[in-house]
């Protein structure tokens, strides 16, 4: 069996900005039930270390670039038997809060040199070059704050394999040229092969370049990312490793997401016992201070308020939307104009809009328990967790078809109800009136209510564990390990002539 380090920057429980949080405090987990002997690695936070439980320092070595010594906490990530290393160096990782963002919203300034850091002790514990004895077969990286990892790896003879999963192209991990030079990178690591990246550093092409697979999270992304529209202009690059890039789609924690146990709930409920969902749209309504009315099409949406996300789409389908028989429930945080502008309207519709802004896990399980359908009309969607926990408690996602979404819902089409299939709404175009239309088409079919609970059940009977993502992940270990390698020198030049 794989000996498999995952390095990334955030792993529910201990800490979790979005998705990435999701997977990379599941995926470990299901690996080491089918076997492999998986392992975290983790920067020490401030709030990482307050919810990490009993640690013990196992390590204290040098790290280029580092005057102090860094100290390696051992622990396991909380609920689970897994091997949890955190990096201790409280002049990087020692603020409270959010990983990657000051009290105020802005970027850390240091992040690339906090990141670098997480990189060069993942190669250092990866090569064997501290005082651990453990040694990964495969080194298996998340995201651009990990990107410098298989970048590190590749300039050696004998290193473990790399695994780079894309969960958000957007977020590149760029900086300018002289944080490159202050990092001391190995100046070969400068080069449009390398990462470069239009004048800058990019962290993700790290990732992107050097990591001998590269795996998105759901089949469609994989093959969006390799075009103009959704590449972020590193779609030369992925076309070029198109033999090693492949989708593999996230699972869920179907534990903690389970409307028969959810702690969070007003009343817990089943795919045989859907009624207790009743209970728990009151719940809501009361909860969001709307009026109590069954009858009315309760819509909820909880996300980070981007435009990725398509919050500027809801807005400008407001006042339409204001108009129908609707309430509609808000759960998110993010840019301040998006912020302002949902409570502005709220202010407007008291009776049928409501917005909690923040960030808030239990608020955002009973808004999926408690909402008639969810609301997902993301521009670019990498996998989306939230109408997968949608379809578990029997919400019906109203999804634009794209990356993950587009792999997850079936739309309510006449042939799909017939054939028992359905279990959602897609739209196809990024534009108000077709959300409009999205959400026209579902209140038609919630006046069937035999349609509308076959729906509900097919959703939820549907198998999103992460057995089946962890089975492939172990398939594409074997294969690496098997010695199907990048082979150094035989890499792609990205940046177009003249640019
Ligand atoms: P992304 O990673 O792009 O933000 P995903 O749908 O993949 O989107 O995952 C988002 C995760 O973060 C889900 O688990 C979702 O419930 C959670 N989440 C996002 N915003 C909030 C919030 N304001 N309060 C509680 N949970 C949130």
């Amino acid at each position: 069996m794989p000996k498999v380090l995952f390095v990334a920057s955030e792993a529910h429980p201990l800490i979790k900005t979005g998705g990435l949080g999701d997977v990379v405090g599941g995926l470990p987990v299901a690996l080491a039930a089918l076997g492999a002997d998986a392992r975290l690695l983790l920067p020490a936070y401030h709030d990482a270390v307050a919810h990490a439980g009993k640690l013990k320092t196992v390590a204290k070595f040098q790290v280029t670039g580092s005057a102090d010594q860094v100290q390696l906490l051992e622990g396991r990530l909380p609920g689970t038997r897994l091997v949890t290393w955190l990096i201790d160096f409280p002049a990087a990782y020692g603020r409270p809060g959010n990983p990657y963002l000051d009290s105020r919203g802005r970027l850390w300034p240091d992040n690339a040199w906090r990141f670098a850091l997480l990189a060069r002790v993942a190669a250092l514990l990866a090569l064997g070059r501290t005082p651990l004895k453990w040694r990964p077969d495969v080194v298996h990286c998340h995201d651009w704050q990990t990107g410098l990892v298989p970048a590190l790896l590749a300039q050696e003879q004998q290193r473990p394999a790399t695994v780079f999963t894309i969960h958000n192209l957007a977020y590149q991990g760029l900086f300018p040229h002289e944080t490159f030079v202050s990092l001391g990178l190995p100046p070969a690591l400068w080069s449009i092969e390398g990462l470069e990246f239009h004048g800058q550093m990019s962290f993700i092409k790290g990732g992107l370049a050097f990591a001998d697979r590269l795996i998105t999270v759901s089949p469609t992304y994989a093959r969006e990312i390799q075009t103009a529209e959704f590449g972020g202009g590193l779609d030369g690059l992925l076309r070029h490793r198109a033999d090693r890039l492949t989708g593999i789609l996230n699972g869920i924690d179907t534990e903690v997401w389970n409307p028969a146990r959810d702690p969070f709930l007003a009343k817990q409920y089943s795919a045989r016992r859907t009624q207790g969902k009743i209970h728990n749209k009151r719940a809501l309504q009361q909860e969001y201070h709307l009026p109590v009315a069954p009858k009315t099409a309760l819509i909820g949406m909880v996300g980070r308020l981007v435009e990725q996300k398509g919050i500027d789409l809801v807005l400008e389908t407001l006042p339409a939307l204001m108009r129908r028989p609707v309430q509609l429930v808000v759960l998110g945080s993010g840019e301040a104009r998006f912020e302002e502008a949902l409570r502005a309207h709220m202010a407007r519709y008291p009776k049928r809009l409501s917005v909690r802004i923040g960030y808030d896990e239990g608020l955002a399980h009973r808004i999926e328990a408690g909402a008639d359908m969810f609301l997902m009309p993301s521009r670019f969607e990498p996998c989306g967790l939230n109408q997968l926990y949608s379809l578990r408690y029997g919400t019906i996602p109203i999804v634009r078809r794209v990356g993950g979404l587009a792999d997850t819902v079936v739309d309510a089409s006449e042939e799909n109800i017939k054939n028992g299939k359905a279990t959602g709404v897609v739209f196809e175009e990024a534009r108000a009136g077709a959300l409009l239309a999205a959400i026209g088409r579902a209140l038609a079919l919630r006046r069937n209510s035999r349609r509308w609970n076959q729906m509900m059940r097919t959703g939820m009977r549907q198998d999103f564990t992460w057995l089946h993502s962890a089975t492939e992940y172990l398939q594409l270990y074997r294969q690496i390990m098997r010695g199907n390698r990048t082979p150094p020198g035989k890499r792609h030049v990205s940046r177009k002539k003249g640019k």
